[in-house]
């Protein structure tokens, strides 16, 4: 009985472990995958917004260096107080390159040599004196240098993964960004460039005129395109257009008057030639409205994979925490459940051993013990006694004094017994109605008779009135005691047959004693 119930404890606790184990693996198992996504795409995110912020530092070194082409070209013409602008610009192109951050981000991107290659060709470029180089050549040299720009601003946008970007409203934002204000900006600066040395040298060749065509119809298309993208941007991210205007309506104007000039020079138009230096002003201020919508588009941009970035953070943080805790609430309800269903079962095999009246154990915990007490004894050579006990002419108390009366004395008996044998090793058991049975240990025959005696003697020395018991007038009880032999298979039945007959042979020799068998 005990080790089936051992037994099912193990298969118990190997459910529980089970039930417990196999599904937070398959719960944590399949969350992993959308967390792993979250947490991947949230650095996708950062990734494609350090792209943005290279790609819009990048621009606005392409915006000094079309700056100190232009005031190049004018203090080549002789315009006073120039210089001092050309030195700060220079110098604030320079301290670009020393900002950490952008650091960090050119080594994220592996862009060290290309920046590095860039920087070196500026510096190199402003330490050429215009006096001995002819204008012409350092003008492309510059154009060069800013081509290399917009490549390389098309390189931040591929390996910051910003190419690849699968939202619709961040994609438009992205082309306007890496490709089409910086080149309309370009295509701007160049004509500038052209089209005021055209105007100072007076005249221009066919081969110059095809030139300044081919800009004009650049800007033109580039301007076109950018008004696409922002009738698309506005189907896709109708809440973003409302903020952003890509081509200011000045814009417009100043490019039409530009483009005017250029078909006078060109001949195609008649109208009166500007001055150089105002043609170049006016190109300037073309580029300089490109500023604002390019500095808005870029935080647009920002916000929008900040946004995005935030809400993979949110989801990642919801799965993990979400899951977390489930495992932890199963975690807690599964042993909470495992250790009452432990308890109901240890109170439920209590019970099944125990007398309900007397608290004593029963018969069935008797024939239990009883194998690995005689095992312990044999083990240790301690002799081993079984008593037999049954309480005189008890039918005759009940019927005098109730059946109540007779419950309260087994009680009184049980406790009797308990107090008799206190030892941890000594059984009490109730077998029967009024039949109870002791199990314990003694040096030898004359200890447990001693021991059977003084069991007697205490219910004696209670003095219970019991009219019906003559001669003694008190409850009290006879025993049988007999000796278990030392042999490991000898039989209880048998035992408790014998400790029946001692019993019977106590009761016919008057009561109110014991004997052996
Ligand atoms: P003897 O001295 O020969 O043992 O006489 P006796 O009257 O005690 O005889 P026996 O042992 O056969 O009597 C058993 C009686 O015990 C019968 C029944 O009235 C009483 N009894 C058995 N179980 C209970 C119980 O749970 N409560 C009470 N109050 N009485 C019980
Ligand atoms: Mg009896
Ligand atoms: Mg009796």
């Amino acid at each position: 009985m005990t080790a089936e119930l051992h037994r099912q404890t193990r298969t118990h606790l190997g459910r529980y472990l089970w039930a417990t184990l196999l599904p937070i693996i398959l719960f944590s198992i399949s969350l992993a995958f959308p967390l792993y996504d979250q947490v991947r795409l949230s650095r996708l995110t950062r990734r494609e917004l350090q792209g943005v912020a290279t790609i819009n530092r990048l621009y606005l070194c392409l915006t000094d260096l079309q700056k100190i082409r232009g005031l190049t070209q004018m203090a080549l013409w002789g315009t006073e107080g120039v210089e001092k602008e050309l030195v700060r610009i220079r110098q604030r192109f320079l301290d670009r390159f020393q900002d950490q951050n952008w650091q960090r981000q050119i080594r994220a991107f592996t862009m060290e040599n290309e920046i590095r290659m860039l920087k070196s060709n500026a510096v190199h470029l402003f330490h050429v004196d215009p006096a001995t180089t002819p204008f012409i050549d350092l003008f492309g040299e510059y154009s060069n240098l800013i081509s290399d720009i917009l490549r390389l601003m098309q390189l931040a946008a591929d390996r910051s993964q910003l190419i690849l970007d699968p939202e619709l409203d961040t994609y438009y934002l992205i082309d306007i960004l890496v490709k089409q204000i910086p080149y309309l900006a370009e295509a701007i600066g160049r004509l500038r460039g052209m089209g005021s040395g055209f105007l100072a040298k007076g005249s221009l060749s066919e081969q110059e005129a095809e030139q300044l065509q081919s800009f004009h119809s650049v800007i033109a298309a580039r301007m076109e395109t950018i008004r696409d993208e922002q009738v698309i941007l506005a189907k896709v991210a109708p809440d973003l257009t409302r903020e952003l205007e890509l081509l200011p309506p000045q814009l417009d104007e100043i490019i039409a008057t530009l483009c005017q000039q250029c078909r006078i020079m060109e001949g195609r138009q008649a109208g009166s030639r500007m001055v150089p230096r105002d043609f170049f002003l006016l190109a300037t201020q073309a580029i300089g409205q490109l500023s604002p919508p390019y500095r808005e588009a870029v935080f647009l941009l920002d916000s929008r994979l900040r946004q995005r970035q935030s809400r993979h953070i949110w989801k990642g943080s919801v799965i993990f925490l979400g899951s977390a805790i489930a495992i932890l609430l199963m975690l807690y309800f599964n042993r909470s459940f495992y250790i009452r269903n432990l308890q109901l079962q240890k109170q439920l095999s209590e019970l099944s051993i125990t007398d309900p009246l007397t608290g004593l154990h029963n018969r069935r915990h008797l024939h239990a013990v009883f194998p690995t007490r005689l095992r312990h004894a044999l083990r240790h050579g301690e002799r081993l006694f079984l008593g037999f006990l049954d309480i005189d002419h008890f039918k005759r108390y009940n019927d005098i004094y109730g059946h109540t009366e007779g419950d309260r004395v087994l009680q009184q008996i049980a406790s009797t017994m308990n107090r008799t044998l206190r030892r941890a090793e000594d059984y009490c058991f109730r077998i029967g109605g009024e039949e109870f049975c002791i199990l314990f240990t003694e040096q030898d025959i004359k200890g447990a008779k001693a021991m059977a005696d003084r069991l007697r003697r205490s219910l004696e020395q209670q003095r219970i009135p019991h009219e019906g018991n003559i001669p003694w007038g008190i409850v009290t009880m006879s025993l049988g005691l007999i000796e278990v032999p030392e042999e490991p298979d000898c039989d209880l039945a048998e035992l408790m047959n014998r400790a029946d007959q001692a019993l019977y042979a106590a009761k016919n020799k008057g009561r109110n004693r014991y004997e052996t068998g």
